[in-house]
């Protein structure tokens, strides 16, 4: 069982009716290619939007999303903590230091023994939810990994991180019709670590061509870049950078696609002249 909250996290609630939460697992069929960046990126970028995010994490053995966010410090319960017992759901929540409507709960220590089940999953989403979080991001293993289908059993909406390589492109067709076989059909794509130069010599299947070869809907395409590196190792989500990088701009971009806000798409596969300018133009002015 999962103890109830507390009153300072139900202040968190709004008095007005809301469409109901939404529970969305970032995943993808290889490792490595950016599901935790993307989760802290979308995730930070849609707290500062407004939004109450919630972000899990359930990659089990690969717990890092607390690097990401400088959070590492922070958590002293975990998910397992509160399952059995030892603390409650607002103890193993740890907001954001500046963005306080965004929480970050891990499900379990790295190397710490592994018996969440998706009954616990369902219960600790189906928990969070009662605090009045809006957004509900679950940082997942890859497809073939010990714990997909307990990180997915709470979820109705996933986001599939790939790269544009053939072997990670396949991997992520296998998973989408895992997703698709537990029942979540609302999928989207995020290409990642996109290089317009290899796309621009032929080197790199184009976005489109990952796009129809999936048949998923784009969510946002991030070029490979260092800033990426940069940020994790400042434990900094891209999306906090006073001047954005055009990756930075491209999570922006996905989370406003996300939330329904915005149909801007930065073209990676023939960018015009002077785009960065264009999309600086388009955030600094009339956002
Ligand atoms: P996953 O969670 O899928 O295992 P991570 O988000 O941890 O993947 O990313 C794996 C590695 O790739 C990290 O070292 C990260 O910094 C790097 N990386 C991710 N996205 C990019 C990018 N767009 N450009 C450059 N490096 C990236
Ligand atoms: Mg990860």
């Amino acid at each position: 069982m999962i103890p109830e909250s507390t009153s300072e996290e139900n202040s968190t609630k709004k008095d007005i009716d809301e469409p109901e939460p939404r529970v969305i697992v970032i995943t993808s069929g290889k490792g490595g290619v950016g599901k935790t960046t993307t989760t802290a990126n979308l995730g930070m970028s849609i707290a500062r939007f407004g939004y109450r995010v919630a972000l899990i994490d359930a990659d089990i053995g690969l717990r890092n999303l607390d690097l990401l966010l400088g959070l590492e410090n922070r958590i002293t319960f975990t998910a397992m903590d509160i399952i059995e017992g030892r603390c409650r759901l607002d103890q193993a929540l740890v907001r954001e230091k500046r963005w306080k409507n965004l929480a970050l709960l891990a499900v379990s220590r790295n190397y710490q023994k592994y018996n969440v089940t998706q009954q616990h999953m369902r219960q600790l989403v189906s928990s969070i939810k009662k605090l009045g979080y809006q957004f509900i991001l679950i940082d997942c293993p890859a497809g073939i990994d010990v714990g997909f289908i307990n990180a997915i059993a709470p979820a109705q909406e996933a986001i599939i991180v790939t790269t544009p390589e053939i072997t990670a492109i396949r991997d992520a067709d296998r998973v989408a019709g895992l997703l698709e076989a537990n029942t979540i059909v609302d999928t989207k794509l995020l290409l990642n670590r996109v290089r317009m130069d290899m796309i621009q010599n032929s080197t790199m299947l184009s976005v489109m061509d990952v796009q129809e070869t999936l048949g998923i809907p784009l969510l946002g395409a991030i070029p490979e870049d260092t800033n990426v590196i940069i940020s994790t190792n400042k434990g900094e989500p891209l999306v906090l950078d006073k001047k954005l990088s055009l990756s930075g701009i491209a999570f922006e971009n996905a989370a406003r696609r996300l939330i329904g806000k915005e149909e801007y798409f930065i073209d990676l596969d023939v960018p015009p002249k002077g785009v960065i300018q264009k999309i600086q133009d388009f955030f600094l002015g009339e956002d």
